[in-house]
């Protein structure tokens, strides 16, 4: 597919001359701009108030020096992102990532997609993002903390309850949310639901760990459910071992599947008997360790070097939960070959745009990041709802909860696919009908 509609060509061109070399957010605007097309078609009202253009450009994007004291005494700077991308519809909500290869058009792809996700919670969530490029692996727990508190001393100046609400991603989990949360709590000296993916002895929800891996399987079971199928004595390979991955592989498996690989991002595992979770908690939760570390404690699995053999596993389900661009139109081309019926994106764009094409050209159902892992943002919205109530649901209420959102997001998108001439398309489906609601939200709220 391509931009054939002339203004949707011209909304991308001057997003292109404005993010010159900003490969992943032109890619992630791209995306969703070509989907559009049928709403340009339908909708004057939308294109007169100029709402597309206003959408691909962020209401406010601080980058900052974050300098902290490393074990040998040694001073390090590494630099600090946050996107503000669209409030219309509530205060700014996304993740913070830690990782290397963060840079301002990771995080404004994040931040991007983010919007259309949250809209499609039916929470009153806008879209933001945020992280640096700091490389937590090997860092000591003090060098962690000196790191957190030194981010969050300025982040601190840009969000607050009720403006901008951060949550983990990469890199961020429980140990990190706590230090910035401490942080922020000490510089402004209230206790609010600041961040989401707190602890539980401080405000955090319970299901919000366990959130967007089963959401993603829940939003899985329903696209199976459509075509009459289920997750029930499939074989599937997922990406990563991280916090999505784990929890999808939970999921899935009490669904009935089997997961046969996992991932990390120096290798795979293969497990034919379906992967031992208890084992990979404790080497990646708790030991904090290399996936390879697997094999020496499960009989009859194997180790394969380089993270992208992954998608070689013959599988019946593909759920990529590691990172963006993480499989390309060639090992789609594996997968399909292999066999795969599938594909759910626990990850945020793991697919890029040939595999994307790859999937949908070959019949493959294809369940995009914006509404297949849209879970785990649902539930931080269910959390700063149980923090304004200084109230805390069970698991199961949460739970309940997160399994009602991704029906309804389901409907969402295959509804407005239907409606938009593009049936089975849940990538434009998700686009479409996460705009629509920020669009009639902006239009309500004037020009700005
Ligand atoms: P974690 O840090 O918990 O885990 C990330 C996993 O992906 C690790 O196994 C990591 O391996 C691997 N990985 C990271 N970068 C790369 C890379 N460049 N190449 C190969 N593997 C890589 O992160 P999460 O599980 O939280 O996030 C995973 C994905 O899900 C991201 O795209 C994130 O944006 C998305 N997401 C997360 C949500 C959440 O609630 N946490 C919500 C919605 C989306 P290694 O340890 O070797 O780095």
């Amino acid at each position: 597919m391509a931009i054939k509609n002339a203004y949707l060509a011209d909304v991308y061109a001057q997003v292109e001359a404005r993010n010159a070399g900003e490969k992943e957010f032109l890619q992630a605007v791209y995306e969703v701009l070509e989907s559009f097309e049928p709403v340009v078609e339908k909708r004057e009202d939308i294109v007169k108030a100029g709402i597309i253009e206003r959408i691909v450009e962020p209401e406010r994007f601080v980058q900052f020096r974050v300098a902290w004291v490393d074990d040998a005494g040694k001073v390090q700077v590494n630099r600090g992102f946050r996107v503000q991308y669209n409030s219309a519809i509530g205060p700014y909500k996304g993740g913070i990532r830690l990782h290397p290869s963060v840079n301002a058009s990771v995080i404004k792809f994040l931040g991007f997609e983010q919007c259309f996700k949250n809209s499609l919670t039916t929470l009153p969530m806008g879209g933001g993002k945020g992280g640096a490029d700091f490389d937590p692996k090997g860092k000591s727990d003090g060098e962690i903390m000196r790191f957190c508190q030194s981010f969050m001393t300025e982040l601190s100046k840009y969000i607050g309850p009720d403006t901008d609400v951060p949550a983990g991603d990469i890199g961020v989990g429980a140990r990190e949310i706590g230090y910035m949360f401490g942080q922020y709590k000490r510089l402004r000296n209230e206790f609010t639901g600041v961040l989401t993916g707190k602890g539980l002895t401080y405000g955090g929800s319970l299901a919000r760990k366990e959130a967007t891996g089963f959401g993603l399987c829940y939003f899985t079971k329903e696209m199976l459910a459509a075509k009459g199928d289920s997750f029930e004595g499939k074989n599937v390979v997922i990406s990563g071992s991280g916090n999505v991955a784990i929890y999808a592989a939970q999921k899935a498996t009490e669904f009935g599947a089997k997961v046969v690989a996992m991932s990390d991002s120096n290798g795979y595992i293969y497990d034919p008997n379906g992967v031992n979770l208890d084992v990979i908690k404790q080497i990646k939760e708790v030991e904090r360790a290399r996936i390879k570390e697997y094999v020496a404690r499960v009989e009859g699995a194997t180790y394969t070097e380089g993270c992208r053999g992954i998608w070689s596993v013959k599988c019946d389900i593909a759920l990529p939960c590691a990172t963006q661009n993480e499989l390309n139109g060639d090992e789609a081309k594996t997968l399909i070959a292999n066999g795969v019926k599938l594909v759910a994106e626990g990850a945020n764009m793991p697919s890029t745009p040939e595999a994307v094409a790859a999937f949908q050209g070959a019949g493959v159902l294809f369940g995009p990041a914006k509404a297949a892992n849209a879970g785990g943002v649902a539930t931080s919205g269910l959390e700063m709802s149980q923090n304004s109530m200084r109230y805390s649901w069970s698991f199961e209420e949460v739970d309940a909860k997160l399994q009602g959102i991704m029906k309804s997001i389901y409907k969402a998108a295959s509804e407005a696919a239907k409606e938009y001439g593009c049936e089975d398309n849940l990538v434009a489906g998700a686009n479409i009908a996460g705009f629509l609601k920020i669009a009639e939200a902006m239009m309500a709220q004037g020009v700005m």
